[in-house]
C-alpha cells in the first residue's frame, strides 16, 4: 500500500478525499456499503436513487478486486445450461440488454462463434438446443438470435478455423465490456444521486450497540488515520472477502465461500488474429474464450480452487501453460510463444461452496447472508447481473428502513451525457476519430476514448491541446487530468489498471509513459520524494505481476 509507514501530510488534491472522510465521520447514514467492486457500486446507485443516504467504503481502489479481473463480458453464461441453471441464465441473459441500454458506449454487442468438432463434447444437436434455449430464456430478438453455421460458413466467418476438423458452429450475440470502467461509471452515477464513495478506506472492525451492528471502524490508507462511521444498515459486499468480514461478527456455519482463481493471458492480435470472439471447448470439458480487443487478443479462463493470499493473486506458469496448451490442442497450427505474452490478469470468483462439487460445477448464483446482528452480506453472482443483485439487497434494506421506493436503476443511464443507442455511439466514435491527430492510430484511440469516457472523450481531446510534448503524451496527460478530477484516481496503479485498462490492453503505453505519469501525479498531488518512489514501486510491482509466470 502506498503509505504504510509514513504519516502523510494532507496535500492539495487529497483535500476532497479528506473532506469526505471528515464529513462521513460526522454523519449518521441510512446505509454503509463495504466494498467498491461492481456489487457495492450497484448497491450504492440503487440505494441512493431511492433516497437512502449512503456511504460506500473501499479498502483499495474501486474495482481493484474481482471487478477488474473478469472475462469482461456481459453475457448470459451459456455454459450454465449444462448445470441446469435455467433461472440464472434467464436472469443474466435478460440483463445483457438492460446493461447495454444503460451504457451503450461501454457494453459493445458482438457475435461469438462456437465451433463444434468431431472429437469435442459439443455437437450440432447439443449446440442447437443450448443456443435455442439461451435465446428463449433471455428473450433474444431479431438479428441477435442464434444462427447455425455450416462448416464452410464457419470457416469463412472465422478463417482461423480453416484447417480444423470442425463440423459446424453456432453463432450468437454477446456483449464485451470493461468491468472496472463499468464499476467506476456506476460509482460516479451513485455519487451524482447523492451517495458518498471513498476509496483507500478499509473496514477493520464493526461497531456494535447491544446486539445490533451500527457502524464500522476504518483506516484511511492515504493518511493512516482511523475513523468511525455510523449507519442504520450495513451491507458487506466484499466479494472474495465476504467471509473474512462475516467472521468478525459470527462463527460461520452452513453456506460459505469457496474461491476459485481465473486467469487470462493477453497476446498481440497478430499472434492469434481471431476476427471475432471464439468460444471453444477444452480437453477437460471446460470452455475458453478468445476475444479480440484494441490490437490484442485475450484468452481465458482457468477455474482452480484458491486458498492463498487474496491480496496477491497472479497467473502462474501452470495457469499460463493450461491456456496455451488448450489453444494449441484446439487450433493445431496456432502457436503462442510465451515470450510474446504481453500481460496477464488473475481474479478470484467468490462461489458458494457445495460438498463434492468440482470448482467449475459450483453455481454462479448470488447469495445473501443474514447475520444475527443485522449485518447483510452478499456474494457470488456475475458482473452481468450486478443490477438485479443490488436490487435484491436494497429491497431488504429499504424494507428495514421503511422506505417504500422501488428500484429504478433499469432506467438510469450511465455517463454524464448518455448515448441514446449504439448507433449514436458508432457515429460519435467516427467523429472523434476524424478530430484526432493523424500521427496517432485514430480508429483505435477514438474507440478507446469513447468506450471509456463516452462523450467526455471530446473534452479530453480538446484539453490535450494545453500540453505541448507530443500528440500521444498530450492526449495521455489530458486523460490523466480528467480521471484525477472526475474519478478519484490517487495512484499511478489506479490510472494504468482500473481507469484505463492499459496494463492489460495497451502495455506499450505503460512502458513508454510510466515515469511521465508518475511525475505528473507528483506535481499535482505535491508528494514527498518518498511518496513518489512508493507510487512508482507499486506500479512496477503490478507490472511485474502480469508477467510473473515467466519467473515461476
Ligand atoms: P469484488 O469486485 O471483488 O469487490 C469487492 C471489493 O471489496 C474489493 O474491491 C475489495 O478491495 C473490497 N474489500 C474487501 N475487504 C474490504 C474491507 N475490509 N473494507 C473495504 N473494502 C473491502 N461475470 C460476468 O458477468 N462476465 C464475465 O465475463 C465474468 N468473467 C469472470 C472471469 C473471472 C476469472 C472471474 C474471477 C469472475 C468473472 N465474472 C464474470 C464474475 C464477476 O467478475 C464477479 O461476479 C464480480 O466482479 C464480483 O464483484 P464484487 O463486487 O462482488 O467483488
Amino acid at each position: 500500500m502506498y503509505c504504510e509507514q509514513t504519516q502523510k501530510k494532507w496535500n492539495k488534491m487529497h483535500k476532497v478525499h479528506r473532506n469526505k472522510l471528515k464529513q462521513a465521520s460526522k454523519t449518521k447514514y441510512d446505509l454503509i456499503i463495504i466494498g467498491g467492486g461492481i456489487t457495492g457500486a450497484g448497491i450504492a446507485l440503487d440505494a441512493a436513487s431511492r433516497g437512502i443516504s449512503t456511504l460506500l467504503v473501499e479498502k483499495k481502489d474501486f474495482a481493484s478486486g474481482t471487478s477488474s479481473k473478469s472475462t469482461k463480458l456481459i453475457h448470459g453464461g451459456l455454459r450454465y445450461l449444462k448445470q441446469l441453471e435455467f433461472k440464472l441464465v434467464a436472469d443474466v441473459g435478460k440483463e445483457r440488454a438492460v446493461v447495454h441500454h444503460i451504457a451503450p458506449n461501454l457494453v459493445h454487442p458482438m457475435k461469438m462463434i462456437l465451433p463444434f468438432t468431431k472429437t469435442g463434447k459439443l455437437g450440432k444437436v447439443s449446440t442447437f438446443m443450448a443456443l435455442t434455449a439461451y435465446d428463449w430464456l433471455a428473450n433474444v430478438e431479431g438479428a441477435d438470435k442464434k444462427q447455425m453455421l455450416s462448416v464452410e460458413e464457419a470457416k469463412e466467418v472465422e478463417p482461423l478455423l480453416k484447417d480444423l476438423n470442425i463440423k459446424g458452429a453456432g453463432y450468437y450475440a454477446e456483449y464485451r465490456t470493461d468491468d472496472a470502467r463499468l464499476t467506476i461509471e456506476v460509482i460516479k452515477k451513485a455519487q451524482e444521486k447523492g451517495a458518498t464513495c471513498i476509496n483507500y478506506c478499509e473496514v477493520t472492525e464493526f461497531i456494535q450497540s447491544g446486539k445490533k451492528v451500527e457502524g464500522v471502524e476504518v483506516i484511511d490508507h492515504l493518511s493512516n488515520q482511523k475513523f468511525s462511521f455510523k449507519a442504520n444498515q450495513i451491507v458487506n459486499a466484499t466479494g472474495p472477502w465476504v467471509d473474512t468480514l462475516r467472521k468478525k461478527v459470527e462463527t460461520i456455519k452452513g453456506k460459505r465461500l469457496q474461491l476459485t482463481k481465473g486467469v487470462h493471458i493477453v497476446i498481440p492480435f497478430d499472434e492469434f488474429p481471431v476476427k471475432q470472439p471464439v468460444y471453444f471447448d477444452t480437453s477437460d470439458e471446460r470452455m475458453i474464450f478468445a476475444i479480440p480487443r484494441l490490437g490484442v487478443t485475450y484468452i481465458g479462463t482457468t477455474d482452480t480452487v484458491y486458498t492463498k493470499n487474496m491480496d496477491e493473486v497472479y497467473a502462474t506458469k501452470e495457469d499460463v501453460d493450461y491456456i496455451t496448451d488448450q489453444v494449441h490442442t484446439y487450433f493445431g497450427k496456432t502457436f503462442i510463444k510465451k515470450s510474446n505474452i504481453q500481460s496477464t490478469w488473475a481474479g478470484l470468483r467468490p462461489l458458494i461452496y457445495e460438498d463434492g462439487k468440482d470448482p467449475s460445477e459450483l453455481s454462479r448464483k448470488d447469495e445473501i447472508f443474514h447475520s444475527k446482528n443485522g449485518l447483510l452480506s452478499i456474494a457470488g453472482g456475475k458482473l452481468t447481473g450486478y443490477r438485479t443483485m443490488s436490487q435484491r439487497i436494497v429491497d431488504i434494506v429499504a424494507k428495514r428502513l421503511d422506505n417504500s421506493k422501488e428500484c429504478r436503476t433499469e432506467k438510469i443511464k450511465l455517463g454524464k451525457e448518455p448515448f441514446k443507442n449504439y448507433k449514436e455511439v458508432k457515429k460519435y466514435i467516427k467523429s472523434i476519430s476524424k478530430k484526432l491527430p493523424s500521427s496517432l492510430d485514430q480508429k483505435l484511440e477514438a474507440e478507446y476514448l469513447v468506450s471509456n469516457y463516452g462523450k467526455d472523450a471530446a473534452y479530453i481531446l480538446k484539453k490535450s491541446s494545453s500540453f505541448n510534448i507530443s500528440d500521444a503524451v498530450n492526449l495521455l496527460l489530458s486523460e490523466l487530468n480528467y480521471v484525477i478530477k472526475n474519478e478519484m484516481v490517487m495512484t499511478s496503479a489506479d490510472f494504468w489498471i482500473r481507469r484505463t485498462g492499459r496494463i492489460y490492453f495497451r502495455i506499450d503505453t505503460v512502458n513508454a509513459f510510466l515515469e511521465i505519469v508518475n511525475e505528473r501525479l507528483n506535481s499535482i498531488f505535491d508528494w514527498t520524494n518518498e511518496q513518489k518512489e512508493v507510487d512508482l514501486k507499486e506500479i512496477k510491482s503490478e507490472l511485474q505481476k502480469t508477467i510473473e509466470f515467466k519467473n515461476s
